[in-house]
């Protein structure tokens, strides 16, 4: 496996892959890596001739300073594993490759309706830094198709937005949430909790799963009310937002019946760690 981490070098390795011919497949990851990641990984690795993951903590993305201080960080890890999963090249590269100052790298995207609900009211600016740092590794690593996480649900709604938008030409393919035994979604953040935090964070998954019985007798609001009530009672968790949407639009609903694709999106703090998660409600 290469490792990359200048710009310059990135582009060298793309031309000289695209000059023979080969499909890239890319995986853009923030590192301390999990199962969740390499099952992107393993389907970048196996649909394409050419496989690249980026490994970047993309500081414009984050709108709270301590967020950003305290994510993990396990660069040697990272890279081990991402060898040992038969990657073509890992791209490293620091805060000034990314973003020189010589360079202005382009800001401001038209990204739909969907990213000014839930994650874009909660964290101003977190979607455009998103679709910033996703544009710009697009345009150096020119991918044939780019892999992404359900577990971020609205993301992968929103880099659809801005790759339709900005005319890119690659394949987004979405891949469902990695979980732990325990339900627990597999998160970077999760390497934050404390043992008794951790203890209680499947009570997370556990919430919404059981929520899903619930709706088929149950209307939009109290299946709502009541996920929100069952995690507000554990100790240390408080729900930042519950909703219950459309999940081409994400736009919140009222009844059942208003679209055949209906997602719960949740984010709770545990302690000071925000988790997030989403479960699918319609079609059963
Ligand atoms: P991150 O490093 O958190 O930016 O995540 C990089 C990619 O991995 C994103 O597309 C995430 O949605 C995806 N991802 C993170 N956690 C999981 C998980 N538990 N299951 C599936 N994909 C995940």
């Amino acid at each position: 496996m290469q490792i990359i981490r200048s710009v310059a070098e990135l582009t060298q390795y793309v031309a000289a892959r695209k000059n023979q011919h080969q499909t890239i497949g890319f995986v853009p990851t923030m590192g301390a890596l999990h199962e969740g990641h390499l099952s992107l990984v393993e389907r970048a690795v196996g649909e394409n001739e050419c496989s690249i993951v980026s490994v970047f903590v993309n500081p414009t993305q984050f709108n709270n300073p301590d967020d950003l201080r305290t994510y993990p960080r396990t660069e040697e890890a990272d890279i081990e594993l991402l060898a040992k999963a038969g990657v073509s090249a890992v791209f490293v590269p620091s805060v000034g490759e990314m973003y020189p100052e010589e360079v202005e790298v382009k800001k401001d995207f038209n990204l739909g309706s969907a990213a000014e609900v839930m994650e874009g009211k909660f964290r101003p600016g977190h979607f455009q830094g998103v679709a910033q740092v996703v544009n710009r590794l697009f345009e150096l690593v020119r991918p044939n198709r780019a892999y992404f996480g359900q577990k971020d649900f609205q993301q992968i709604a929103v880099i659809r937005n801005m790759v339709e938008s900005e005319g890119i030409d690659v394949e987004i393919i979405d891949c469902p949430i990695k979980r732990a035994d325990d339900g627990l979604a597999l998160s970077s953040r999760n390497a934050l909790l404390s043992a008794d935090q951790r203890r209680r964070a499947p009570e997370i998954y556990a919430a919404l799963s059981d929520s899903v019985e619930y709706s088929k007798s149950h209307s939009v609001r109290a299946t709502h009310d009541s996920v929100v009530e069952r995690l507000d009672a554990i100790p240390e968790m408080k729900v930042e937002y519950f909703e219950i949407v459309d999940a081409r639009t994400l736009l919140p609903i009222e009844e059942w019946d208003e679209s055949p694709d209906v997602q719960g999106c949740i984010t709770v703090f545990n302690g000071k760690v925000r988790l997030i998660d989403n479960i699918c409600y319609r079609p059963f």
